[in-house]
């Protein structure tokens, strides 16, 4: 039945689980362990655990597998596993599957921890990795090596929101017999195509749109049944980044309200974005959804609209973009984005301060660069209150 769902209803009811009482709200089954019934139910279920039967919350919980099972259902994969955040996804997406003398191809442009766990660590461990730029697909096809044994790329990149392109990043990764692992969290699961256009493995940090409120951290690590349990989950439920009952619990009413909460906020990004183009105080406005964007096209195929992030460069640098910053009055300086509250960040000063100057230049990250996480305001308002501290320099 689940099967003819449209993702709307999915986000609703999808993987939901009820206890004797039937509650309508999903219940937090706030507990680490599981009572058997007999020595002989815990040495069947420790040699392999069936449908509905848990051992420990580290190794899955009632709640956490209701918002497995639904956002699976979303993105349209066979199993997922959920994880204490974004970056615990996107670690163990890659360490449970690599060992050392593997090879790996990645996107440069990616977000700070993201680019730490390639460039520093997997290194430590003799995994050697080749990054390229992620919009260049002859640079993708030139790394490829006999060796490769997974690529690794966000859809939209941060800050600077460039697309890879999946479906033909896919194509050059499998002819080589590589993994494709997207850190899609720009996507959302909202317009995320990313397993129709050739991912094998997707991870979201749920921190973002899934929750959306800023309330907990979280990450979810989506594929097939044979990568989530045999791969991913054999090395999370030993390595402990478990998500805990209760941020599923808040995951969950989060997919509730996600579709509603992503499209107003794409939709105020896009009006936002119109309203800043060819803004005399600014050097570029970098949003997808925009027609001059370079790849307009592109985005329209893989997400059909421009995503709740916009990025623009204040003329005058880092003294000018600060200055803009401290008149803003709605908007808030943080480092989260995709959450109700609209959120800009400084990158250069903040999310990839550590970067060498010469590698924030490559990347695109100028002193003047702020990314602008649209939230549910008025559009209106949140135009006014850009324009209004963009007058003030
Ligand atoms: C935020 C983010 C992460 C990390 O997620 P956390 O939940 O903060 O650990 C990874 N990748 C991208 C693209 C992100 O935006």
């Amino acid at each position: 039945m689940t099967d003819t769902w449209n993702k709307r209803t999915l986000a609703v009811h999808g993987g939901t689980k009820r206890s004797q009482f039937g509650e309508l709200s999903e219940a937090i089954y706030l507990t680490q362990g599981f009572a058997y019934d007999s020595p002989e139910q815990a040495e069947a279920r420790f040699l392999q655990a069936g449908e509905d039967e848990f051992i420990y919350a580290r190794y899955g919980n009632p709640t956490v597998a209701m918002f497995e099972e639904r956002i699976a259902a979303l993105e349209g994969t066979e199993d997922a596993f959920a994880t204490a955040s974004g970056m615990a996804a996107v670690t163990a997406s890659l360490m449970s599957l690599l060992k050392a003398g593997d090879h790996v191809v990645s996107a440069k442009a990616l977000f700070g921890s993201c680019l730490y766990v390639l460039e520093e660590i997997l290194g430590r461990y003799g995994v050697e990795v080749t990054f390229v730029d992620g919009a260049d697909l002859d640079q993708w096809r030139a790394a490829m090596r006999d060796d490769t044994r997974a690529v690794f790329f966000e859809s939209v990149a941060n800050p600077t929101l460039e697309l890879v392109d999946i479906a033909g990043v896919a194509e050059i990764a499998h002819a080589h017999g590589a993994l494709v692992i997207v850190d899609n969290v720009f996507s959302t699961p909202v317009f995320s195509r990313a397993v129709d256009l050739g991912a094998d493995v997707v991870v979201y940090s749920a921190t973002k749109h899934i929750d959306g409120q800023g309330r907990t951290l979280g990450g979810v690590i989506l594929g097939t049944k044979d990568y989530v349990r045999k791969t991913a989950e054999p090395f999370l439920k030993h390595t402990g980044a478990a998500m805990s009952p209760f941020t599923a619990w808040v995951m969950l009413k989060g997919l509730e309200t996600m579709d509603l909460r992503v499209r107003a906020q794409a939709e105020g990004a896009l009006k936002l974005a119109q309203a800043l183009e060819g803004h005399a105080a600014l050097e570029r406005v970098i949003y997808p959804g925009l027609a001059a964007h370079p790849q307009h096209a592109l985005m329209q195929e893989q997400m059909g609209q421009g995503g709740t992030v916009l990025s623009f460069d204040v003329k005058g640098g880092k003294d000018a973009a600060f200055k803009m910053l401290n008149a803003l009055e709605i908007i808030k300086i943080s480092n989260n984005l995709g959450d109700a509250k609209s959120i800009v960040t400084h990158p250069a000063t903040t999310t990839h301060q550590r970067l060498p100057d010469a590698q924030k230049a490559e990347l695109g990250i100028t002193p003047g660069l702020l990314r602008l996480s649209v939230g549910l305001e008025d559009a209106g308002d949140l135009i006014a209150d850009v324009t209004g501290a963009l007058a003030a320099l």
